[in-house]
């Protein structure tokens, strides 16, 4: 018996077709890391099915970075035990893995409480997880990777993969991974590990593959991905301007964007690349946490207010349509009104089309959750409301400039009325026209006629078009 639908293609020859479900929370990362979980699996005969009840094995990969991310955890551990045991009453098997960082993190508890769950994985390990699951099977106990491994993943997942899933347009793409800063609130040098880079090569291929497969924009992805310095052809290092430049130049690729980066890391090379690869997208996702230099310092953040807004300037002289977002965080220990309010004043003075801004949430074994002064919830909502209504003013302004403009649009879906299709501009608002589908995979001119709450339309203009 299995949950695969009728119309799923073959199984890998020889083995019996195995319905795979995923469940992704977090961030992009967690999202290309399912992708490529998948992957690993399609030898033994997995593919992905639509709901829990359907699939021989489920995949929870989790989140640590914010807010009772355990207790979701076994919240939602409950709801698949639940299937899991509906299916046993059926004769029917159920591997149930959790992967990511809360399963980094607490790996231990997690076998410790729900003892039903048979795999336990970090993200540095998921390459072994056809091992791991063949060791379930056999052990018919729980099997838990949570190491970081000698070996790089990356060196160790199938070249010949399909991307992601066949027929995407856009696409994201890991080069990097971990983090050496050490921010006072983050969890994630704990549970990424060390900060690592993929060379070259294996970055390249990757993209070429996706390019070969359909995928017109790609997002280089990395907890600092513009601390990127991977091993290049001739020994060298490459930086991520360099990369951008080698993957600008494959044909068929439009769009290149990457995220996270840090501030500290934004050097004079990549700035430059802004100024002179067109195919990098004018949208820089930049977060800043805090406008105030003593809560900066406290956070460990290795840069000033200032540093930030000279940083942006040089950005806005290299490229200047580029469009900011950022991450905030409000109610770190220490952080006092005036501090908030510098928060907000380096808000008014840079100017974001799109932000998130966070409470700060004290995480296990981080320097800043075990800090004086905490700073009280009621005091971190309001600033929170705060914070949101400015950056949502701001947002709505940006999106409104657009309005009358004539701007490049990839077209990657139908729409949800009938008659549109939509896509992303180059500062990633979702665009609707009215289409054809046959227009899907093409980055077209379309002239902005309105806002709407998180999206905007427009009409096509057929005398341009990009190549
Ligand atoms: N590497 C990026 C950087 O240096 O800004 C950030 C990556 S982090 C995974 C994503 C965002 O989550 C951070 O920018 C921060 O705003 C937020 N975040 C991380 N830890 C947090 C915490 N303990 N409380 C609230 N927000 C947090
Ligand atoms: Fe976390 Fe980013 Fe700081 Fe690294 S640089 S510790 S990922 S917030």
């Amino acid at each position: 018996m299995t949950g695969l639908p009728p119309s799923s293609p073959s199984p890998a020859r020889g083995l019996p077709a195995r319905g795979l479900h995923v469940i992704t929370w977090g961030c992009q990362m967690n999202v290309y890391d399912s992708a490529r979980m998948s992957d690993v699996l399609r030898p033994l005969g997995y593919q992905p099915v639509e709901t829990p009840e359907a699939a021989d094995m489920i995949i929870l990969n989790t989140c640590h970075i914010r807010d009772r991310a355990a207790e979701k955890v076994f919240s939602e551990l409950g709801r698949l035990r639940k299937i899991k045991d509906e299916r046993t009453a059926h004769g029917e098997q159920t591997i149930i893995a959790v992967a990511g960082c809360v399963a980094q993190a607490e790996g231990q508890e997690i076998l410790a409480r729900a003892p039903y769950v048979d795999i336990v994985l970090g993200p540095q390990t998921y390459h072994r997880l056809p091992e791991m699951v063949a060791r379930a099977a056999r052990a018919g106990g729980a099997v838990i990777e949570t190491d970081f491994p000698a070996e790089q993943k990356f060196d160790f997942l199938p070249d010949a993969a399909a991307p992601q899933t066949p027929g995407n347009l856009t696409a994201f793409l890991t080069i990097q991974e971990g983090c050496d800063k050490f921010c006072s609130f983050c969890v994630v040098p704990y549970t990424r590990g060390a900060e690592v880079s993929r060379p070259v090569a294996s970055v390249l291929a990757e993209a070429r593959r996706m390019v070969e497969s359909g995928v017109r924009e790609i997002s280089l992805l990395g907890q600092n991905v513009n601390a990127y310095h991977g091993a290049g052809p001739q020994g060298d290092v490459w930086g991520l301007a360099q990369l951008a430049e080698a993957l600008a130049a494959i044909p068929g690729l439009n769009r290149i964007r990457y995220a996270t980066s840090h501030p500290r890391d934004m050097d004079a090379a990549l700035i430059a690349a802004h100024r002179d690869i067109p195919a990098l997208m004018p949208f820089l996702h930049l977060p800043v946490q805090s406008g105030s230099d003593k809560i900066l310092r406290a956070m460990n953040r290795g840069h000033t207010a200032d540093d930030y807004r000279e940083i942006v300037r040089k950005l806005h002289e290299a490229r200047p349509d580029l469009a900011l977002s950022s991450d905030f965080i409000v109610g770190h220990p220490g952080e006092t009104d005036e501090d908030f309010e510098a928060t907000m004043q380096l808000v008014r003075d840079v100017t974001f089309a799109q932000a998130y801004s966070f409470k700060y949430s004290p995480r296990p074994g981080t320097p800043a959750a075990g800090a004086p002064l905490q700073v009280p919830e009621d005091v971190k909502d309001a600033r929170l409301q705060a914070l949101q209504a400015l950056l949502r003013e701001q947002q709505d302004a940006f999106n409104q400039s657009l309005v009358g403009q004539t701007v490049p649009v990839l077209f990657t879906s139908e729409g949800r009325k009938p008659g549109q299709i939509s896509g992303r501009s180059p500062w990633l608002q979702p665009v609707h026209v009215t289409g054809t589908p046959d227009l899907i995979g093409q980055e077209l001119p379309v002239r902005i006629t309105e806002r709407l709450t998180n999206s905007l339309n427009g009409v096509l203009e057929e005398e341009k078009v990009y190549a």
